[in-house]
């Protein structure tokens, strides 16, 4: 991770720069930020300019071997310790390869989708961890730059690992840097906090999460901004919502029906801002599928029911709404939505379209 691949915070690396260029760095150090924040990407990127062996003005070089190690978060001075689960002798050097992967595709992410990523209910950080950490860190730097300890999720310190650890703290042996990273400070032991400087990420804005979305791909700024307003500086929510691909139609569909059903405003209009996320593709997909859906009600309502080539879930959904639904709303409905698929096919926006179409299925099913 360099400095270059984090979108913004300008203000927070020429600050950790600052601190190397005026040999001032700070031996234990608190990135904390909230979750989608680049707390750990910060601390990633200071660790690999703390090492280059050829720094530039703004940033590391990315070229030499040590540069090139951290990128692999295979530098052997530098020490990983995050949450994991399976017992006290369980540490994280035994997940590497899996931290690895997590770092590189993402990069913004927060503790659940890492304990999703590993599948595991909950994590923490064993005194074991500690002990490991204070015999290793007694032995010399391999490279001779400096020793670096990241400890990702600091707040998931287990009470007993971080009293182990005040000492070193406090006191580490020499060339050796602890960068804290947390996301609720509130959650994190005084003890620990008052030991380290802090180095405050706040979150991104709105224009650094569109330049970083259109980078990675996106080549629509109209939904970029809508997805920067939604994901409200979280860059992990907006990398998702960027990728999000609907995993079930019947179910979203379904969802969107009962929600008209119950006449629902509460859910109808997050379910419009999440539609509005959605490329044209998926949204003119969601309305042909709710058409086809519709039109196999449209024949069980006839009493054609060995016509419906449908089974399984879509059944059990037209046999529900059989009873809602009756020959003179279904062709209204059907028109609606056929309606709506035209307006977003011409560009009128989404999520209005959306919710407008929402609340005459509402009226037309009550
Ligand atoms: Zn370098």
């Amino acid at each position: 991770m360099l400095f270059a691949n984090i979108p913004g915070l300008q203000e927070t690396k020429d600050l950790l720069i600052r601190s190397v260029t005026n040999n001032h760095v700070a031996h234990a150090q608190l990135f904390h930020g909230l979750d989608g924040s680049a707390n750990l990407a910060m601390a990633l990127a200071f660790a690999t300019y703390l090492n280059c062996e050829d720094k530039q003005e703004t940033d590391a070089c990315g070229k030499c071997s040590s540069c090139l190690k951290i990128k692999k978060l295979a530098h052997p001075d530098v020490t990983y310790i995050f949450p994991t689960a399976g017992g006290k002798k369980v540490l994280s050097e035994n997940f590497m390869k899996e931290w690895r992967e997590f770092v590189a595709e993402k990069p913004f992410g927060g503790l659940s989708d890492w304990l999703n990523f590993v599948e595991i209910k909950q994590g923490n950080i064993p005194v074991e961890e500690a002990r490991q950490l204070i015999q290793n860190l007694s032995l010399k730097s391999y490279e001779g730059g400096y020793k670096i300890v990241i400890i990702w999720q600091a707040e998931n310190l287990h009470t007993a690992t971080a009293n182990a650890l005040l000492k070193i703290l406090e006191e580490p042996p020499e060339q050796t840097l602890f960068l804290l990273v947390c996301s609720s400070m509130d959650r994190l032991l005084t003890t620990i906090i008052s030991r380290a400087q802090r180095v405050a990420i706040r979150n991104f804005n709105q224009d650094e999460v569109i330049k970083y979305l259109m980078k990675k791909g996106l080549d629509n700024e109209e939904r970029a901004a809508q997805i920067a307003f939604l994901s409200d500086g979280d860059m992990n929510k907006a990398e998702e919502l960027m990728e999000q691909k609907i995993q079930n139609e019947q179910e979203w569909f379904a969802n969107w029906m009962r929600y008209c059903y119950a006449f629902d405003v509460s859910k109808l209009i997050p379910l419009a801002d999440e539609f509005d996320t959605f490329t044209k593709e998926t949204q003119k997909g969601l309305f042909e599928y709710g058409l086809r859906i519709l039109r196999e009600l449209f024949l069980y309502t006839q009493s054609a029911e060995q016509l419906v080539r449908i089974e399984g879930e879509e059944l059990v959904f037209v046999q529900k709404f059989s009873k809602v639904f009756n020959i003179g709303n279904l062709e209204h409905i059907i028109g609606l939505i056929s309606e709506a698929h035209f307006h977003i096919e011409r560009n009128v926006r989404a999520k209005i379209a959306f919710l407008d179409t929402s609340l005459s299925i509402s009226r037309l099913i009550r």
